[in-house]
């Protein structure tokens, strides 16, 4: 079979291997379609963390089950599933109320361990999460993305009616503008400084947008009472929230935050009784409500996939990404057809 392998930074290469056979607890997964993750480039450019090289990447996976271990039912041969990339320990406090993102000893496939850029990946059988019938292949390898979003969508404790700002309309952006509908939000309003994103937003549903450089957000400043940062970085739209924030309201962070950051003027923080919460990835709960959400169309994802490519461009494509050659919003790898 094939498998894309990221050797060093900015060196993948294609090779050929065996196809693996599951462990006992493990399904075997013909991968059908891979997403690319923002987090992909920056593993690329060596710039992740927590990655060890040589890896594979591909963590946001639909495909069928073609293969399973011993303990394994049979009948799950078939079966199409999206996969929580998680690896997990399953004996901690966390594990056994399967609450995946706080493991201690958790490793994320596609970083820390090795991903699904192949034609057969082998994972837990508790991680390869059946779909429903009416749902796309590609829909599948877009609730990882979406979760995310929602988990993060859901630290804001939204109470019905409330106005809610978003910041970055990124797919995360959007997946989590649809969340915080779904979770009951009156109003949500989409800010980012891309016009075509913020098109996108509004034709997923957005109340209304902030062309940010052009727009200001004046007029609905003072109503928002959550503010969801999906774009994190060095914190400088951290750093606007903080400012514009009114008195009471929440902050949630779900774009990574480079290294340290100091919260300034915390006394007002604290004055205005502000909350910051933060967020990690999502749990098998998440998945499984993402799966309705999706499955009743109150989560979509039309107009997101913006580029097509098959397994053996993905160096190519990762060039393209680093390089910026080209806007793109989500990149779909078809694997096997
Ligand atoms: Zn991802
Ligand atoms: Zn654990």
């Amino acid at each position: 079979m094939r498998k894309i392998i990221l050797d060093e930074p900015f060196r993948m290469r294609r090779v050929e291997c065996e196809i693996p056979t599951p462990k006992k607890d493990e399904v075997r997964i013909a991968v059908k379609r891979l997403g690319i993750c923002g987090s992909d480039p920056t593993i690329y450019r060596g710039l992740h963390p927590y990655v060890t090289f040589p890896v594979v990447l591909g963590h946001e996976i639909s495909g069928v089950i073609d293969a399973v271990g011993e303990d394994v039912a049979k009948e799950r041969i078939g079966q199409r599933v999206t996969v929580i990339p998680h690896i997990v320990c399953g004996k901690c406090e966390a594990c056994k109320n399967k609450i995946y993102n706080f493991c201690e000893e958790l490793r994320c496939t596609g970083a820390e361990a090795d991903g699904a850029m192949c034609d057969y990946f082998c994972i837990s059988s508790e991680m390869a999460v059946q779909i429903p019938d009416t749902m796309t292949l590609d829909d599948a390898a877009l609730v990882e993305p979406a979760c995310v979003a929602y988990h993060g969508a859901k630290r804001g404790c939204i109470r019905k009616g409330e106005t809610v700002l978003i910041i970055g309309a990124g797919p995360i952006g959007v997946f989590c503008m649809q969340s915080c509908f779904a979770l009951g939000a009156g109003k949500v309003y989409v800010a980012d400084l891309d016009a075509d994103r913020l098109a996108l937003a509004r034709r997923l549903g957005a109340t209304d947008t902030v062309e940010v450089g052009k727009q200001s957000i004046k007029d609905i400043k003072d109503k928002i009472d959550v503010f969801y940062d999906c774009v994190g970085e060095k914190g400088q739209v951290l750093n606007n929230i903080l400012d514009t924030a009114k008195r009471g309201s929440r902050i949630v962070v779900i774009g990574v935050l480079q290294k340290e950051y100091t919260i300034p003027k915390l006394p007002d923080f604290v004055q205005h009784e502000l909350s910051l919460f933060g967020t990690t990835m999502y749990t098998p709960a998440d998945y499984s409500d993402m799966l309705t959400l999706m499955g009743e169309k109150k989560i979509v994802t039309d107009g997101m996939i913006s580029h097509r490519f098959g397994l053996e461009k993905v160096p190519e494509v990762l060039d393209m990404l680093v390089k910026k050659k080209e806007k793109t919003f989500k990149i779909l790898i078809e694997v096997n057809d």
